[in-house]
């Protein structure tokens, strides 16, 4: 199959001969997949996210904290049978939801799974954010919860740390096409059952851009009064930002971010009357980067 199903549009095979920008082939390749208790409560709830972490990636940022599973492609290739037993596992295992994260690249694959065995738990689609309506379109009534990434609010930054000049427009659309499909939160038992939630990375010397991205998120999908299109997502403002990948080459995001940076966006997060979740400063630690350690 020739591959244009997210916004790069590579026009290309994806064999062993040689593959698009996401870097792996058409079959999914699975760096982890386990109970997971680090995401927002309701998504974590008390017996975890049934998490499955895709390897490739079709955003690949510099600074990405899984480049192991995004740039070195780490995992175990398998069938979209062997996809849908997974869910099974997961399920018996008293995940709360299933959650495919970094999934843009394999949405064949999954909607395939997805004839083998149906969860009984709500689906999650964990992406960068860079997605394609006509993707998107195709996800319509299979899932239940987005959580995508809101980025940047620049497209110069974008493309310097994310290879992508139009990143801005690509995922404002992309949400809103998200929200379209799923305008309401729905929580029951402290467990979200659909909606969307937004998620912005703070990134060090960038406050100017997280602010922005903030802004953007009050106008269109959340802050106190109606939103432009009458929708409305929560927002997560995560601060768990370490250098890794190739951030090393680029001075102004190779350390943590300051206490200071950090209140001056979350600041702006409260000002704004944002609905949602802030994480502590304290949660940029190695030790919330998952084990790769997938096998089948
Ligand atoms: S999914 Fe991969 S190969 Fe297909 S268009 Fe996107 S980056 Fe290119």
């Amino acid at each position: 199959m020739i591959c244009n199903q997210c916004p790069r549009k590579c026009n290309t095979e994806r064999t062993e001969k040689g593959f698009g920008f996401c870097g792996v082939g058409e079959l999914p390749k699975i760096a982890r997949a386990a109970l997971h208790f680090d995401e927002e409560p309701p998504i974590s709830g008390t017996r975890g996210a049934g998490t499955i972490f895709f390897s490739g990636c079709n955003l690949r940022c510099v600074f990405c904290q899984n480049y192991a599973i995004s740039e070195e492609h780490h995992g175990v290739v398998i069938t979209p049978y062997q996809l849908s037993e997974e869910y099974r596992r997961l399920e018996a295992s008293g995940a709360q939801n299933i959650e495919f994260v970094t999934p843009s690249h394999y949405v064949n694959a999954i909607l395939e799974s997805l004839t083998y065995y149906q969860p009984r738990l709500p689906l999650i689609w964990n992406s960068s954010g860079y997605d394609s309506i006509d993707t998107l379109k195709r996800l319509e009534g299979v899932i239940d919860i987005y959580l995508p990434d809101f980025k940047y609010s620049d497209n110069a930054l974008a493309r310097r740390l994310s290879h992508c000049g139009d990143y801005v427009e690509t995922a404002a659309a992309a949400i809103d096409e998200m929200l379209r499909q799923q305008p309401e939160i729905k929580i029951e038992n402290d467990v979200m059952q659909r909606g969307v939630i937004i998620r912005h990375l703070v990134l060090p010397s960038h406050t100017k851009n997280s602010i922005g991205v903030l802004e953007t998120i009050a106008r269109r999908w959340n802050g106190s009064e109606k939103t432009e299109n009458g929708t409305r997502a929560l927002v997560s403002l995560m601060a768990q930002y370490m250098p890794a990948g190739k951030a090393a080459d680029y001075p102004e995001i190779n350390r943590k971010l300051t206490k200071r940076e950090y209140h001056k966006v979350l600041n702006k997060y409260m000002e704004l009357n944002l609905d949602g979740f802030a994480q502590e400063l304290d949660s940029s630690d190695k030790k919330y980067v998952p084990e790769w350690n997938y096998d089948n």
